[in-house]
């Protein structure tokens, strides 16, 4: 049986690998007020998409898809337009692309492809209160999400922890307690032949 990495992990390694290895691979979940908040904020968006898409496209539905090809799940709405025609929808926060967004589209087109048996390179992205707009991914686009993945796969099957990263993100990295990254780099200024990935 198959074991699928969540396209949210994907956009935790984009982050930061060792954020990833640390809650994928060793299944530590912190819960915070942040967290929480943040995901009511998603669900809040993803409830105006369905209402304003329900007005103005014939059929909203949410999908749960795996691709066994790139071992992915995902999860988006799919909107039918009155003219029959089926997009991934996906939702934008930003007025530019980022990369975490680029992922998630990306990851939710391969596994429609896969379910679909067809070339999808499009998608409609949902920019909160009421725009939708439609988005071609390039063919470039699409390569540097595969291999961002194909280097995922890689690190979590090396069994080592990937090391900290020295970034301003670690102030509101939610696994500043188990990741240890400051202690590390107190050992490894002591001991300097100490590995960084510290287990
Ligand atoms: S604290 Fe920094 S290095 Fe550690 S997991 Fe979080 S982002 Fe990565």
């Amino acid at each position: 049986m198959n074991i699928y990495i969540p396209a949210s992990t994907l956009i935790d390694y984009i982050d930061c690998p060792r954020k990833a290895y640390l809650k994928f691979i060793l299944r530590e979940k912190p819960y915070s007020a942040n967290i929480i908040q943040r995901k009511y904020d998603y669900i809040k968006n993803e409830e105006q998409l369905f209402k304003y898409a329900k007005n103005n496209f014939k059929k909203t539905e949410k999908i749960f898809l795996e691709s066994d090809r790139y071992l992915i799940s995902t999860s988006f709405y799919l909107i039918t337009t009155f003219c029959d025609k089926r997009f991934p929808a996906f939702i934008g926060k930003h007025a530019h692309l980022s990369l975490y967004l680029l992922a998630k589209i990306v990851t939710g087109l391969i596994c429609f492809e896969e379910a679909s048996a067809k070339n999808i390179d499009r998608c409609l992205i949902f920019y909160p209160p009421e725009t939708i707009n439609l988005f071609v991914v390039s063919e470039t686009e699409k390569q540097m999400i595969l291999e961002l993945l194909k280097r995922m796969l890689i690190t979590f099957e090396s069994g080592i922890i990937p090391n900290p990263i020295d970034s301003p993100r670690c102030n509101y990295c939610n696994l500043g307690s188990v990741c240890l990254k400051n202690e590390i780099r107190k050992i490894k200024a002591l001991h300097p032949l100490v590995d960084e990935t510290g287990r």
